[in-house]
C-alpha cells in the first residue's frame, strides 16, 4: 500500500538530511537494506502465495460467529432498496451520512459481523488501538459533535463511534447482520443489481457500493503441519476471550506463540507478555517503533473548538508540510539525483534513531539487534508504541528471531524453529489480511455477465479506482488505484463525497444509471501507470504487503501515487464535468 506518514517522515522539514556523514556510511547501510531484502525474497519466492485466506472447515464457522455469538435464523429477504452497500465499517457510514445528507432514504447495509464497525468491530485484540491522531481518523467528528477522549483513540472508542454514526443517520433500520453477499449480478433489462447471500436472501439494489474494506479477509501464512497442531489457535481478527478471559486472566498458566511482528502484534504482544507464564513472539521481519505520544484531550481545547474545526484540520492536512520560499528554491534547483540522495539520507538517519531507540530500552544485547529494522522508513506500516520494546525485557518473554525465514513447520506441539520445538498451549497468527481486494467473499458480475476479476485478469481498470466500465451503478471504495492514506478515512471520506455526488447526480437528473466511458477509464490507468513507474520503491524495499511481498512488477495493479491533493483534485474536475466522463440512461 503506498501510504505517506501522517506524522513528517524525518525531522528536517524539507525531507532532505542535512547530515555531514560521510556517503559511504549511507551506502553501506543500503547495502545492509539490499541483503536483508534478497534474504527473504530467497525464502519466500513463492510471494502473496505464501498465505492463504480460504478458512474452511471449523474455522469457517468460528470466523463469523465470534463476537455475534450463534447466528439467529431468519426467514430469507427478497426486497428492492435504492443503496445497498456490501461491508458496514466507514466506508459505509461515511458515504451513507452523505446521501443521508443528499436525501436518500432507502439505505441498505448488508454485513458479515453482527455489527457495524467493520475492521473495528472484529478486531478486538487486546490493546487496540489507532495510530494516527484520533482527531483526523474519527470521521464526521463535526457531525458527531463529538471530540475523541485522547490524543489516539483505542479500538472500543472507535467502534462506539461507529455505532453512534449509524444510528444518528438511522442506518440500523435496514441493515442486514451476519450476512455475507455471496453474488452481485447486474440485470442488463431492469438496470438493476440482484445480490444473493448466504442466507438465502434475494436482494435487490438500484446502486451498489463495495464497502468491504482494505484488510478485512483474515490470511494464514500457510505453514507445514499447522492443520496438525492439538493446541487452542486463533486469528487475531477473530480472538477468542471465552478461551483467553477478557482480562486474559484465562493465559496465567499457559505459554503461548504469536506469530508475526507487524502493527497488530505489536499492540498485542505487551499485554500478552503481562499476562502469559510463557509468551513466543516468533519474528521474521522487526517492524520500526517509534514513541507514541499520548495524552488525555485537553477539555478546554476542546471547549474552545468551532463548528466545522475537523474539516478546516483535514484541509490543512491535505496541504501538506508547507515549506518556505527559500525551501521550495533550493529544492527547485537541486538536480533530481542529489534530491534522492538526500531524501534517501534522512530516511536513514530516521532509521537509525529508531535503532538507538531499541539500544537504549532492550538490556539483553542478542534481543536488541533482532529487533532493529533494516529497511528503508514506510517499506513497512512504521508503528508507534511505548510498551512493545520494554516487553522484551520480561523474563517471560521470549523473541524467536527467524532471521527472515519464518515459521515454516508445526507440529502438533507447535512450531519448530532452527531443529528446536516450542510446545504451546495457544498459537495466535498475527499474520495480517488480503489486501485491497474488491468483493472478497463474492462474485460481482456486470454487463455481458462478465465477472469482475475476469475483466481485471489483464489488469485492474477503474477510474479513480471507484468506478468500473460495464458495472454501471456500482462504486468500489478502498480498493487499489485510489490514493492511499497513513489516515485511511481521510480517503474513504473523499471518495464516500464523490460517490455521493455521483449518485445525487444520477437521481437529480432524472437518469438511471452511471457507467464510466471507456475513455475516462484508459486515461485513469495511464495516469496510475506513469505515476508508479516513477518510483523503485517496491523493488528496492524488504517485502510486504506494501509490495506484493516483492512482486513488484504489476503496472496499474496497485494505488494511484501521484499525491492525495491531486487525487481529489481530479475528483472535483471530474464532477464539473460528468457527461464527458460518464454515459447516463434514461429512466
Ligand atoms: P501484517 O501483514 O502487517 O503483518 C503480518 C506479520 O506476519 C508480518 O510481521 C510478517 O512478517 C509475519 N509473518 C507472516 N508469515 C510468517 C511466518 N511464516 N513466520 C513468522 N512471521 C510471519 O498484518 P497486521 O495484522 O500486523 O497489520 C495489518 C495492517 O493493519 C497494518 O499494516 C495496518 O495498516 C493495519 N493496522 C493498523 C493499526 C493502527 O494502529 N492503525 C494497528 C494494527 C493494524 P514479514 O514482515 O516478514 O512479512
Amino acid at each position: 500500500m503506498s501510504e505517506a506518514p501522517e506524522k513528517p517522515l524525518i525531522n528536517t522539514m524539507d525531507g532532505l538530511s542535512k547530515s555531514r556523514k560521510p556517503q559511504e556510511y549511507y551506502e553501506g547501510i543500503k547495502q545492509k537494506f539490499a541483503e536483508e531484502r534478497d534474504l527473504r525474497l530467497n525464502y519466500r519466492p513463492e510471494g502473496t502465495a505464501q498465505y492463504t485466506s480460504d478458512l474452511t472447515g471449523s474455522m469457517a464457522e468460528y470466523e463469523i460467529a465470534t463476537y455475534g455469538g450463534e447466528i439467529t435464523p431468519r426467514e430469507p429477504i427478497n426486497d428492492t432498496v435504492e443503496c445497498l452497500f456490501i461491508g458496514g465499517g466507514f466506508s459505509a457510514l461515511l458515504t451513507s451520512a452523505r446521501l443521508r445528507e443528499y436525501g436518500v432514504e432507502s439505505i441498505r447495509i448488508v454485513e458479515r459481523g453482527a455489527d457495524v464497525g467493520g475492521t473495528w468491530y472484529w478486531n478486538r485484540y487486546p490493546g487496540v488501538a489507532c495510530d494516527v491522531i484520533a482527531y483526523d481518523y474519527l470521521p464526521l467528528l463535526d457531525e458527531m459533535d463529538y471530540v475523541p477522549k485522547d490524543h489516539y483513540a483505542k479500538g472500543p472508542e472507535i467502534f462506539a463511534h461507529c455505532q453512534a454514526i449509524a444510528k444518528k443517520y438511522n442506518l440500523y433500520e435496514l441493515a442486514v447482520f451476519q450476512t455475507t453477499v455471496t453474488s452481485t449480478i447486474w440485470d442488463e433489462e431492469e438496470e438493476m443489481w440482484h445480490l444473493t447471500t448466504d442466507r438465502g436472501d434475494h436482494m435487490q439494489a438500484r446502486f451498489v457500493i463495495c464497502a468491504n474494506g482494505t484488510l478485512s479477509k483474515p490470511k494464514l501464512a500457510k505453514i507445514s503441519g499447522m492443520e496438525s497442531f492439538q493446541g487452542h489457535w486463533f486469528h487475531t481478527s477473530r480472538w477468542d476471550y471465552d478461551y483467553t478471559k477478557e482480562d486474559l486472566s484465562g493465559l496465567e498458566d499457559k505459554v503461548v506463540g504469536i506469530i508475526g511482528t507487524g502493527a497488530t502484534a505489536v499492540q498485542a504482544v505487551p499485554g500478552l507478555g503481562a499476562a502469559s507464564k510463557e509468551l513466543y513472539v516468533f519474528q521474521r521481519t522487526p517492524s520500526s517503533i517509534d514513541i507514541r505520544d499520548d495524552w488525555p484531550t485537553d477539555p478546554n481545547w476542546a471547549r474552545r473548538l468551532k463548528t466545522g474545526w475537523q474539516a478546516k484540520r483535514r484541509a490543512r492536512a491535505m496541504m501538506g508540510p508547507q515549506l518556505t520560499e527559500e525551501q521550495q528554491a533550493a529544492r527547485a534547483s537541486m538536480p533530481r539525483e542529489e534530491k534522492i540522495r538526500r531524501q534517501e539520507n534522512a530516511n536513514i538517519d530516521y532509521m537509525m534513531r529508531i535503532h538507538k531507540r531499541i539500544d537504549e530500552v532492550v538490556k539483553d544485547k542478542a534481543t536488541a539487534e533482532s529487533l532493529k529494522p533494516w529497511y528503508m522508513f514506510m517499506c513497512k506500516r512504521p508503528c508507534f508504541h511505548n510498551d512493545y520494546l520494554p516487553t522484551f525485557n520480561r523474563s517471560n518473554v521470549h523473541l524467536i528471531d527467524t532471521t527472515g525465514k519464518g515459521i515454516t513447520q508445526i507440529t502438533e506441539q507447535g512450531p519448530v524453529f532452527d531443529g528446536k520445538q516450542y510446545a504451546l498451549d495457544l498459537l495466535i497468527y498475527a499474520t495480517g489480511f488480503e489486501v485491497q481486494k474488491t468483493g472478497i467473499y463474492n462474485q460481482i458480475k456486470g454487463e455481458n455477465d462478465l465477472d469482475l476479476n475476469d475483466k481485471y485478469s489483464d489488469g485492474i481498470r477503474t477510474l479513480l479506482g471507484i468506478h468500473s466500465q460495464s458495472y454501471p451503478n456500482l462504486f468500489i471504495m478502498g480498493g487499489y488505484q485510489a490514493s492511499f492514506q497513513f489516515n485511511l478515512t481521510d480517503m474513504l471520506q473523499s471518495q464516500g463525497d464523490h460517490i455521493s455526488a455521483c449518485i445525487d447526480y444520477v437521481r437529480s437528473h432524472g437518469y438511471q444509471s452511471i457507467d464510466v466511458t471507456p475513455e475516462a477509464e484508459e486515461w485513469w490507468v495511464q495516469e496510475v501507470i506513469h505515476h508508479r513507474g516513477k518510483t523503485s520503491r517496491n523493488e528496492d524495499c524488504t517485502p510486504g504487503y506494501y509490495n506484493f511481498e516483492g512482486e513488484f512488477q504489476r503496472r496499474q495493479d496497485g494505488n494511484y501515487n501521484g499525491g492525495f491533493p491531486q487525487y481529489v483534485s481530479h475528483m472535483k474536475d471530474i464532477k464539473t464535468e460528468m457527461e464527458k466522463h460518464f454515459v447516463f440512461t434514461q429512466r
